[in-house]
């Protein structure tokens, strides 16, 4: 997850994350550690539950619930919680997203899905391995989630994808979304300068134009790829 979505406010009874992003420091763990004051754990990013959010619902019509961490750490138990506070506000719609999507068959087979939830996946790429004048050449060496084509084979019906912040990607990509989600797609770009993997701006504007064929397309940050004007960019190999 990166910058903020428009017109979405957050609620964090759940807070932390142990994948380890690289993009993550600079933005969400970030915001957290200007909570040190409050809790020790939100700044460590430490996996841990705030039940005394759990009445501080936001008013607004679409809530990003647990966006400052990663649900897959959370125990099965906060998030009955969550849920069952998310089932008394019927009239606003909650996204919960994760990039280890098995969270959200436990979920289901629990507690069950409820109706005002949308579950969406982050799927910042299809591929595990970049030949970009990036640094990263392995997915793993930027986060520790699991491999982005593992969150595709997900049992769990998935409303929404995040490519964000996007990553190179082959041609399977929009193919891979369409199978999963047909509601909407948020695309966007790193927006912290870490030097990440990108793919270059037609690649990804191509990209948009597929998924436009199918699904509704929700733009963040779209600009060039951090490499494409620099001299870096005679070191991709061919
Ligand atoms: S999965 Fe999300 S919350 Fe966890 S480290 Fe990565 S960006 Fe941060």
């Amino acid at each position: 997850m990166n910058r903020m979505y428009e017109g979405v406010k957050t609620w964090n009874p759940y807070v932390g994350c142990k994948f380890d992003c690289v993009y993550c420091k600079p933005s969400f763990q970030r915001q957290a550690k200007r909570r040190k004051k409050w809790c020790e754990l939100c700044y460590r990013y430490e996996p841990h539950f705030h039940p005394e959010r759990l009445k501080k619902v936001p008013n607004a019509k679409t809530i990003f619930a647990c966006a400052y961490g990663d649900i897959a750490h959370a125990r099965l138990e906060w998030l009955g919680k969550i849920v069952e506070v998310i089932e008394r506000h019927e009239d606003k719609t909650f996204y919960l997203q994760t990039k280890r999507p098995v969270v959200f068959e436990g979920l289901a087979e629990y507690y069950g899905i409820p109706d005002n939830v949308k579950l969406g996946i982050t799927l910042e790429t299809n591929l595990s391995e970049f030949n970009t004048p990036s640094e990263y050449k392995h997915y793993c060496e930027i986060s520790k989630a699991p491999e982005p084509e593992m969150r595709i084979s997900t049992k769990a019906k998935i409303d929404f994808i995040t490519v964000e912040p996007i990553l190179d990607f082959d041609d399977w990509l929009p193919t891979y979304i369409r199978s999963l989600s047909q509601e909407f797609v948020y695309i966007g770009y790193d927006n912290h300068n870490c030097k990440l993997p990108e793919p270059p701006l037609e690649k990804t504007l191509k990209l948009i134009e597929e998924l436009e064929k199918f699904t509704e397309v929700r733009l963040k940050t779209i600009r060039k790829a951090w490499w494409e004007d620099s001299p870096n960019k005679l070191r991709v190999r061919p």
